[in-house]
């Protein structure tokens, strides 16, 4: 249903005087006015800087003809809060016998204890009257006192409007869209479409998918929860070893995703989530970044340590905001790093119930029908994961992520000496290196690369040699025994965790040795 029908239902049915519109985008509000202005006997609008307006329909646009206060004015401000008495503000210069006024409030925050009173205003239930709050931040007003408003949740934009905005400014302007605009709009609201669109126009003179794609990540970047990720060029060719994993990531994620109505047909529900677990450093995000490219998804992370706001509700309204971009977005690729953050049900302490009502959001977002997008989560501490994550449906498969063998080590090192950066290489044994290196993680593997890079730049070389790499080798500090107890206790998890039984042989074949030489060493 659309969103100015579900507040006139709402209305029709006296639910509330006081309506909550979850957007500040002006276009919106744009949208409401022009419906308004021929529903209500009266429209006025107030927001921060112009104060109280009336609003009068001409032939050709709206305007807005300011109200003069002969005396005090009755809006008052108080910091970014706003004590508002609409009645004694409508009735100030109109007919106080009067019926249906429309206030349209554009403001960055109202207080709930004023919501509550204007909710309750019998006044403005007789008189039939409508204060109609516009602001981003409806989520942080406490659930109570929304009980009692009306709430509507506009979307941010959808596909038909993205169109509609597309053809107005191709036809103005005479320049080519495709269905790929409107794609790339996904996420911003109309203001901002429209704003990009006409800036690409100016910069270029034509629809520019990079300017777009530039000015959504601002965009996603600007609600501090979100940042976009960017898809490694070649895909899983630039993450060494980890075969296992990819090949398993292919068959059982990839060419589903890709082949939607083969799987289908076969009854087989298309995958939406992945959790990743195992140490620091071992190329989770950067897996997240290849399965965007080698599905040509958008990927974006969800900042977790961004989540958690001291302000009472503020916390659930960045969730909620979040989630709602993701959905808008969708199908997108969404990586959520140490998951485990996000808290679990049997939360205790200071911020408990903050705690456990994000970590409610999230599960019940995860367990949405109609949710589109592919969770990719991971965690360092498995074992500390809330059940609700680790039951069978939230993800579809848990892999574990560990420390690299030595194939894969060779691998990732081939990766950082040539696909990553051409490294002009002399006489190096890349093998050896990557033998003397057990327990290193990727992001270790890659450091030593550099350090290597450094030592022959020191000595003032054209080549990087087997000399510079023992030079750095010698320079890491690699707690072996600790990373040896890491790594059980990481195969044990993967055999609780793991649903998939080939994938746990072939991961356990794959380590083999090494657990035997453990449980020598362990006397297992
Ligand atoms: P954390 O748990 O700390 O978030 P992570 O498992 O997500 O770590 P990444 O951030 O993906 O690890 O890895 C850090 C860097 O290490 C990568 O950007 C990449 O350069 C390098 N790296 C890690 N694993 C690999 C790999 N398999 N192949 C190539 N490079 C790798």
């Amino acid at each position: 249903m659309n969103w100015i029908e579900e507040f006139r239902i709402k209305t029709y049915a006296a639910y509330s005087p006081v309506a909550l519109v979850n957007t500040n985008d002006p276009k919106r509000v744009e949208q409401f006015t022009l419906w308004a202005i021929g529903e209500f006997n009266k429209v006025f609008h107030f927001d921060l800087f112009h104060g109280l307006r009336l609003i009068k329909k001409t032939e050709t646009a709206i305007d807005f003809e300011p109200i003069k206060t002969q005396t005090s004015n009755p809006l008052s401000l108080s910091a970014s809060n706003i004590i508002i008495d609409p009645i004694q503000a409508l009735h100030y210069f109109h007919d106080l016998q009067e019926k249906k006024y429309c206030l349209i409030m554009e403001i960055p925050s109202i207080k709930p204890e004023v919501l509550w009173d204007l909710a309750k205003d019998p006044e403005l239930f007789l008189h039939e009257h409508s204060i109609v709050v516009f602001s981003p931040n409806i989520s942080s007003i406490p659930e109570y006192v929304k009980d009692i408003c009306i709430n509507v949740e506009p979307p941010i934009s959808t596909l038909e409007e993205r169109k509609e905005i597309l053809k107005g400014i191709s036809k103005t302007f005479k320049v080519k869209t495709n269905g790929k605009h409107a794609n790339a709009l996904a996420g911003l609201n109309l203001h901002q479409s429209q704003s990009v669109l006409l800036e690409s126009i100016a910069k270029n003179k034509k629809l520019s998918l990079d300017i777009i794609a530039e000015y959504k990540k601002e965009i996603i970047k600007r609600s501090g929860v979100l940042e976009i990720l960017t898809p490694l060029k070649k895909g899983f060719e630039e993450i060494g070893g980890y075969e296992l994993v990819k090949d398993f990531v292919s068959n059982n994620i990839i060419k589903p995703l890709l082949n939607p109505d083969k799987a289908r047909q076969l009854g087989l529900r298309l995958p939406r989530g992945l959790l990743l677990f195992g140490p620091p450093g071992t190329g989770k995000t950067l897996f997240a970044r290849g399965l965007a490219k080698e599905l040509q998804l958008p990927a974006i992370e969800l900042l977790t340590e961004n989540i958690f706001s001291k302000y009472v509700g503020e916390s659930e309204s960045n969730l909620k905001k979040a989630l709602k971009l993701i959905d808008e977005i969708s199908p997108c690729i969404v990586f959520i790093d140490e998951v485990d953050r996000l808290g679990n049900r049997s939360e205790t302490g200071g911020d408990a119930g903050t705690s456990r009502r994000v970590f409610g959001q999230l599960l019940s977002w995860l367990g949405k029908k109609e949710r589109q997008a592919i969770i990719i989560a991971t965690t360092n501490t498995p074992g500390d994961l809330d059940f609700a994550f680790k039951r069978a449906g939230r993800f579809d498969y848990k892999i574990p992520f560990l420390y690299p063998d030595e194939d894969a080590r060779l691998a990732i090192l081939r990766v950082h000496t040539s696909i990553q950066r051409n490294v002009p290489l002399g006489k190096v044994d890349l093998k050896e290196v990557a033998r003397a290196t057990q327990y290193y993680s990727g992001a270790e593997l890659e450091e030593l690369v550099i350090r290597a890079i450094r030592v022959a730049f020191r000595q003032n070389v054209d080549l990087v040699t087997q000399e510079h790499f023992d030079i750095a080798l010698d320079s890491f500090r690699i707690n072996f025994s600790e990373r040896q107890q890491q790594m059980q206790n990481y195969l044990e998890m993967a055999e609780q965790l793991t649903d998939d039984a080939q994938f746990l042989a072939k991961l356990k074949q794959t380590y083999a040795d090494r657990i035997e030489l453990l449980k020598q060493k362990l006397g297992v």
